[in-house]
């Protein structure tokens, strides 16, 4: 059964989309089966993997909105869509997605739509990631409550830990309320700057705080990363030898070495 994780931060920019897109193409690079879930309304994940929105029959808020209505559909597997990438497939999203949240507040079941709409789809994928909203809105604890794990992206900045707090208690309340089997998959630092000494001091605090949950590989700042996603490609197909393809690169290899899968 395919393993679902929400790379979750609350906190905008801070990488959520750069690694949902880079760390998922490595992984069906490495012949992983792989579904990417965007349920962010701005749907920079769809844009980010070169998928034209106005050409999509159907998206994350049509399963929302009919899992809503009903316990079981066929939806999910409609809305699913192959990319560039071998292996890698997205539920994309687009601008409608924030009308389902509201939607969804007059559901007995609010928080447990989207868990039942991944149910139907989880045994076709190895993995599946999910691109969270910079909020703590419905739509990310519907993400949460229907994950295993949640992966965490920390930009290397000064204010890096604040709002981690508040990120630890959402998910607490999710496990003590929803889904009590909820782990952390992982830290993950990006955009290093490894000439800055503040770079250095935010990992080490990072670390001390997650205690043994920080990927050894750490993301630096590259330009080309931030570049790929107006090319509609994921770094590995837009420029493979950049610093950014190799750490995302290495960063598939520690996940599955941490998985066991290797
Ligand atoms: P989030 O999804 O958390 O809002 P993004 O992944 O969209 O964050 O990243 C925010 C911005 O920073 C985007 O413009 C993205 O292209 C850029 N970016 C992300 N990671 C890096 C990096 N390692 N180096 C340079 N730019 C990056
Ligand atoms: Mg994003």
């Amino acid at each position: 059964m395919g393993k679902v994780i929400s790379i979750f931060n609350q906190k905008g920019g801070v990488g959520k989309t750069t690694t949902a897109i880079n760390l998922s193409s490595y992984l069906a690079s490495m012949g992983q089966k792989v579904l990417l879930i965007d349920i962010d309304p701005q749907g920079n994940t769809t844009s980010g993997l070169g998928i034209d929105k106005d050409e999509l029959e159907y998206s994350m808020y049509d399963v929302i909105i009919e899992y809503a209505k009903q316990e079981k559909s066929d939806i999910a597997s409609k809305a699913i869509v192959k990319t560039v990438i071998e292996n890698l497939y997205l539920l994309p999203s687009t601008v409608e997605l924030a009308g389902a949240e509201i939607e969804m507040t007059f559901n007995d079941e609010r928080e447990k739509i989207f868990k039942r709409a991944v149910g139907e789809i989880k045994d076709e994928f190895d993995y599946i990631f999910i691109d969270c909203p910079p909020s703590l809105g419905l739509l990310t604890i519907n993400a949460l409550t229907g994950s295993d794990s949640v992966l965490i992206p920390i930009q290397c900045e000064f204010y890096a830990l604040e709002g981690v707090s508040q990120l630890m208690n959402t998910i607490n309340l999710v496990k003590k309320n929803l889904n009590p089997d909820i782990k952390i998959q992982g830290v993950v630092m990006s955009m290093f700057d490894g000439r800055t000494n503040l770079s250095i001091e935010v990992v080490e605090e990072v670390k001390k705080y997650f205690k043994g949950k920080v990927y050894t590989t750490i993301i630096p700042r590259n330009i080309r990363l931030a570049e790929a996603p107006s090319h509609g490609l994921p770094i590995m197909l837009y420029d493979k030898n950049s610093t950014g393809a190799k750490s995302y690169k290495e960063l598939a290899e520690e996940f599955l070495y941490l998985e066991g899968d290797e």
